[in-house]
């Protein structure tokens, strides 16, 4: 988080204090830098300069619809997962033709939509979903875009929770069976067959998954070229990894670089390339000011209870992830420095931002949880009552407010006694 930096001591993002930025708008609060986001986006894209190709990103790693705009303004294309990313990515101004749809589940209310509003393709994950999609196409008399998502069996290396590419997932259809599935496709009267999918899992920091991947990918492209079946684009999904600790992220040129090389390698140097990433465009834009409420030290055990929880931010409690947490004041003279355990309101043991964090801290401080752009607002519930917090979009000169704190009454909306 390059944006990130101390100034006599005290923590900044871009040129503003966090201080003011959680006086003027509440904590918990959600920070995104809108020019680190433009940045990623524009790097992956120039890597594909010269080649047809569109960076489809990942919406549900951050839905909010000002940073959907500002990709939209980009010429960013999106990948979804339900109607109600749809609806968003509609919302803040995407063209529907740069959509494409991913999902194990999708309804029949969800693919009419889809077909209505005219996406570039489905990613379809199984045979039954193709029987869906016809049979709704049928009835609209339109002829549903389609891509099939193969689960090439190669192992991502990254946490077991999202790892998706392997043979025992939920995810796409059997490497084996995607042959056969491309045929019967083709005898659909109302599919034409654009391209073929996959996505193997997230915060990859291994360029060799991706690698294995492609073979397959690219091989069955060539059997079915000698099937007569013309496949225009290959979509590469997303799971860029990104460094929270010390974790060297994948650059997005060194991917594409190896890609393009494999693309040649197998004659397919015409197709369009797509690209699906979430998380590295936005985890490290992203912010969580919280608040120490109270200090508490007990035995051998050293708390730092903030106000922020697991209903905020699931991450370190649903993955164990590790997610730096930076003082606003750097240093404080005076106050020893514990092992603390940064803990949540919520009532679970498993409510914690941090563990074993080395910090000098006292009521009343803020503490900044990083790399919180990705999967943290998106993810967050209103466990325990907690409405959900104000998000906020900076860059280098202004900031403004693009989600307000929920209200108590908002809670209950919908609600009868
Ligand atoms: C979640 C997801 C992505 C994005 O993954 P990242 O790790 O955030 O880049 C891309 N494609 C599909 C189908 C997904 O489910």
């Amino acid at each position: 988080m390059n944006f990130l930096h101390y100034q006599k001591g005290k923590l900044f993002a871009h040129q503003h204090s966090i201080t003011e930025l959680a006086q003027q708008y509440g904590t918990p609060l959600y920070v995104y830098s809108r020019d680190y986001i433009e940045q990623q986006w524009l790097e992956f894209d120039h890597a594909l300069k010269g080649r047809k190709h569109l960076i489809c990103y990942a919406i549900k790693a951050n839905s909010n619809l000002a940073i959907l705009n500002t990709l939209a303004k980009l010429g960013s294309g999106f990948d979804i997962v339900s109607q109600g990313e749809l609806e968003r990515v509609l919302k803040a101004g995407a063209d529907p033709k740069k959509v494409v749809f991913s999902g194990v589940a999708k309804s029949e209310a969800e693919i009419e939509r889809a077909l209505e509003v005219g996406i570039k393709c489905f990613n379809v994950e199984s045979e039954p979903e193709l029987e869906r999609i016809q049979s709704i196409a049928q009835r609209l008399n339109k002829i549903a875009p389609i891509s099939l998502r193969v689960n090439p069996d190669v192992d991502a290396k990254t946490h077991p929770y999202i790892s998706t590419g392997l043979r025992n997932n939920k995810f796409g259809i059997s490497y084996q069976l995607a042959r056969a599935v491309y045929q019967k496709a083709r005898e659909l009267s109302h599919i034409e067959i654009f391209g073929i999918d996959c996505h193997i899992g997230s915060q990859l920091t291994d360029i060799s998954p991706f690698l294995d991947a492609a073979d397959r990918i690219l091989t069955l492209v060539n059997q079915l070229k000698n099937d007569g079946i013309i496949i225009k684009h290959i979509d590469f999904g997303g799971g860029l990894g990104v460094c929270y600790d010390n974790e060297t992220p994948i650059k997005s040129s060194d991917l594409v670089n190896e890609l393009i090389k494999k693309l040649a390698a197998y004659d397919c140097d015409d197709v369009e390339i797509l690209f699906e990433p979430g998380r590295s465009i936005v985890a490290n834009s992203g912010m969580l000011i919280t608040r120490v409420e109270y200090v508490k030290h007990q035995d051998d055990n050293h708390f730092a209870i903030v106000d922020a929880g697991m209903n905020d931010l699931i991450r370190p409690a649903l993955y164990e992830a590790w997610m730096r947490i930076l003082p606003e004041q750097e240093d404080k003279p005076g106050q020893t420095i514990y092992p603390y355990s940064i803990v949540g309101p919520i009532c679970e043991s498993s409510d914690f931002l941090g563990k074993d964090r080395e910090l000098a801290v006292e009521q009343g401080d803020l503490l900044v949880v990083c790399s919180a752009g990705a999967y943290g607002f998106t993810m967050a519930s209103n466990y325990n009552s907690k409405p959900k917090v104000a998000e906020v979009l900076i860059d280098e000169t202004s900031h403004r407010l693009v989600r307000k704190r929920e209200t108590f009454e908002m809670l209950w909306q919908g609600e009868t006694i």
